[in-house]
């Protein structure tokens, strides 16, 4: 068996027809946009064409609300710092479980003076509004709020919390991180009171290195880059017309497949999650909602270190990833899972496994014939043998 992939929340594959439409805008129309000759009209109308495409992808109301950025941090710097440069407000909220491009932009705010709340989650990861609620007030410049998690994939009502938001504070502003949302699930901008939205590429068959933000028509935002006028004054730099047209190109595949990843992705995924929890006695589904984007599961091997789980299962040839970080030379535990509460036991175990529309029944065959044996394996190797040749009945 090759590689198989199952770490697409990390980031995807290039779908092929995704590659041979940027093709043409390397070599042969190669133009800047701003230019006036008739190739560079080819490669501005080829970034127009795309932000069409981008707008019908977010179902936002105008091409003219969707600005090309090169990923989902740089979407997330531009909504949050854009808006806090045009107003005095100095309060900020968002959750604790967002990705660090959130998460350590507040952090630098505080230090520069902001006030920042961060909103909890219960053991299955779901939000609390009630608490969001009881933090917005007259000074709150901007609430930003997740989409879907990137390592539960546990999806949050980014609407509702919007209305929340609103209904208290009509000028604070709502940036919501879609990354791992777009593609997974509908984006339906259009119906809610969200001012910012930001995707990245990479997460749905595009390359690297080009994202997008929903700006709501109107809504008064400054740039973080300073420049050139493209995009509007909001994001200068001669864009980049071929990952532009990738961007367009997949989420239009994106707009396709949405009906294959809740059904054929999601029979994949629960497959995969319900084979492992009946076979293995030491696995615990971490985040238990039904509300979760169709391709990611978050399982805890309690008394077993993820970082060795994951080397083996690269030996197997298996691609997943832990929600541990390797900060300064310890491993530190998810801060998702422990806003989460999750049991010490299964914290430091914890792996995400997360698919795509191409995987296939046979790779999931293979990993969960594995799997139950690499267990075994592990138990006899792990400081808490004891408990988990208990829990395994070895
Ligand atoms: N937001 C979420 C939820 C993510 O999962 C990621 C990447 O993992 C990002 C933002 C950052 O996206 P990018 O890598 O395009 O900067």
């Amino acid at each position: 068996m090759d590689t198989v992939y199952l770490d697409n929340n990390a980031t995807t594959k290039v779908d092929p027809k995704v590659f041979e439409a940027m093709i043409p805008y390397f070599c042969e129309n190669y133009g800047n946009p701003s230019s006036i000759y008739e190739s560079a009209h080819v490669s501005h109308c080829a970034v127009e064409k795309s932000r069409e495409t981008i707008c019908e992808f977010y179902s936002a109301s105008s091409p003219k609300e969707i600005i090309f950025t090169s990923c989902g941090t740089e979407s997330a710097n531009l909504a949050i710092r854009g808006t806090l440069h045009n107003t005095s407000k100095k309060h900020i909220i968002t959750t604790k479980v967002e990705h660090p491009c959130v998460l350590n932009t507040y952090k630098d705010l505080e230090e520069m003076g902001y006030k920042a709340d961060y909103i909890g989650v219960d053991e299955n990861g779901e939000l609390n509004l009630d608490e969001l609620k009881s933090l917005v007030n007259q000074d709150t410049a901007l609430v930003s709020i997740m989409a879907a998690n990137n390592e539960t994939g546990a999806i949050y009502p980014y609407e509702e919390a919007a209305e929340i938001v609103k209904s208290i504070n009509p000028e604070t502003k709502v940036f919501v991180d879609a990354v791992q949302a777009a593609g997974k699930i509908k984006l339906d901008v259009k119906n809610t009171k969200v001012d910012f939205m930001g995707i990245s590429g990479h997460k749905f068959h595009a390359p690297k290195g080009i994202g997008a933000i929903y700006i709501k028509e109107g809504t008064n935002i400054a740039p973080v880059l300073t420049g050139g006028h493209q995009e509007r004054a909001l994001r200068a730099g001669t864009e980049n017309v071929p990952y532009i047209v990738g961007l367009a190109k997949a989420a239009e595949l994106a707009m396709n497949y949405l009906p294959y990843e809740s059904t054929n992705v999601k029979a994949l995924r629960d497959k995969l999650e319900n084979g492992i929890l009946s076979t293995v006695k030491n696995a615990k589904l971490n985040s238990r909602t039904k509300n979760r984007v169709p391709n990611t599961t978050n399982i805890g091997f309690e008394y077993v270190e993820g970082e060795l789980i994951l080397l083996h299962l690269d030996e197997l040839g298996i691609c997943a990833s832990s929600g541990s970080a390797c900060t300064s030379g310890s491993l530190e535990p998810s801060h998702v899972l422990r806003a989460m509460k999750t049991p010490f036991t299964s914290l430091h175990g914890s792996i995400r496994f997360s698919l795509s529309r191409f995987n296939t029944e046979d790779e999931i065959d293979y990993v969960l014939k594995n799997i139950p044996e690499l267990m075994k394996k592990l138990a006899k190797i792990s400081p808490f043998q004891k408990e988990l040749s208990q829990i395994l009945e070895i």
